[in-house]
């Protein structure tokens, strides 16, 4: 199996092909109770689970459970996911406990996108595999992080988060005996590849990554907005004049007149997500009830079908270029960003510079592929708390 450094050149692995499963391996018959439940409520246009391409590493179907659950399970179970805890969303821990961590974006991202899926009968198992898989390779403190590898890694091909949760899905865990990785489903690799090369489209993704997609955006943003506002780096009054939360407030006046305060932000907040999920919705439904989509190859060849209509996706980049400005480059963000960022660079020379202060399978990796790489797959997996720890340990001994 190859696995090039380039975020630009992640290969998908190739499809293993129809091996039937092993005679006497049982749990026929529960698996085709799945089969009918996928056809008595899933839609042409998802994804039936007994349609999937495989794994690449050929193993037998499982008694009782789907190939997409079992994928869930396996992401769920990895060492990467749980790391998610303790890594940044937009602000980092020493900044409070209110807002959101890496993990529990990704749980509420989870929870739109099955609410999108349910409501479009797609696969709600591979939605769930896709969703829990979809921030899995950030490394520690967000975007600063990612920015600060890209560039260490500038001349080997970059560092995007995207690509690095292929890496560590088909390469960097290591939980079961027979293969390296998890193992995953063709289908979950290949909506993750998507998310790796969105300037470089290949058709449209399956519709179950759409809504994953989908759900990240909204998710991203309006609770950007809602942690920015309670740690006091944003005010209703300035959020009143952006049209997108702007509308949102008629909406919840509509219904509240007396609204202030906290109790108007948390309506303002669940108006946003359910109106802009409410109108991908009407949008997608009146596509795919229109019978042009009878199935994935269909999906594919389409333009994107969950999205939202043109008049509320201008609201909502000026709403994300605000929140650019206003969040993102606050000086109190900025400040903990340039930390961070100082914090993993030196990190990244020290290791790159002296592969055996790696850890044993990260010095075996920078033998395949080269110790820039291994230093940036061994940072990108830790957690803020532990790349604080690692680098008080390596430079404070020093001083
Ligand atoms: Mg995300």
């Amino acid at each position: 199996m190859e696995l090039p450094n380039l975020p630009s050149d992640v290969p998908l692995p190739p499809a293993p092909g129809d091996r039937p499963p092993p005679a006497g391996q049982g749990g026929e018959s529960l698996r085709s109770l799945l089969a009918q439940r996928e056809a008595t409520l899933l839609a042409p246009y998802a994804v039936h689970s007994a349609d999937s391409r495989g794994r690449l590493y050929y193993e037998p179907p499982h008694p009782y459970r789907g190939p997409f659950q079992r994928d869930r399970d396996r992401i769920i179970h990895c060492a990467a996911f749980r790391r998610l805890s303790y890594k940044t969303q937009v602000f980092t821990g020493e900044m409070g406990d209110y807002h959101r961590t890496r993990l529990t974006h990704t749980l509420e991202v989870t929870s739109l996108a099955r609410t999108l899926g349910r409501s479009l009968r797609l696969n709600e198992d591979l939605i769930e595999a896709l969703a829990l898989l979809h921030d899995i390779g950030h490394p520690p403190f967000g975007h600063a992080g990612e920015e600060t590898l890209n560039r260490c890694l500038e001349a080997e091909g970059g560092f995007s988060h995207n690509a690095q949760a292929l890496r560590i899905t088909q390469l960097l865990e290591q939980r079961y005996p027979e293969f390296p990785g998890l193992n995953l489903s063709w289908e979950v690799l290949e909506g993750q590849w998507y998310r790796a090369h969105k300037s470089q489209p290949a058709g449209s993704p399956l519709l179950e990554v759409q809504v994953v997609d989908a759900a990240d955006s909204v998710s991203y943003d309006t609770h950007d907005a809602d942690d920015a506002l309670h740690l006091g780096l944003l005010t209703l009054d300035e959020l009143a004049e952006q049209p997108l939360w702007r509308e949102a407030l008629v909406r919840v006046r509509r219904r509240w007149a007396d609204l202030h305060g906290d109790e108007l932000k948390r309506a303002v907040i669940h108006e946003l997500i359910d109106w802009q999920v409410s109108q991908m919705l009407v949008r997608a439904a009146a596509v795919l009830e229109s019978g042009v989509i009878d199935g994935i190859e269909a999906v594919r060849q389409h333009p994107p079908i969950v999205q939202l209509r043109s008049d509320l996706a201008e609201q909502k980049l000026l709403f994300e270029q605000f929140l650019f400005q206003r969040v993102y480059r606050h000086p109190q963000v900025v400040a903990v960003r340039r930390e961070a960022q100082q914090w993993l660079e030196q990190l990244f020379e020290r290791l790159s510079a002296d592969a055996r202060l790696l850890p044993p399978f990260f010095r075996e990796r920078a033998e395949e592929d080269g110790v820039s790489r291994a230093a940036a797959d061994y940072l990108g997996g830790m957690t803020d708390r532990y790349a604080r720890q690692q680098f008080e340990a390596c430079f404070r001994l020093d001083s």
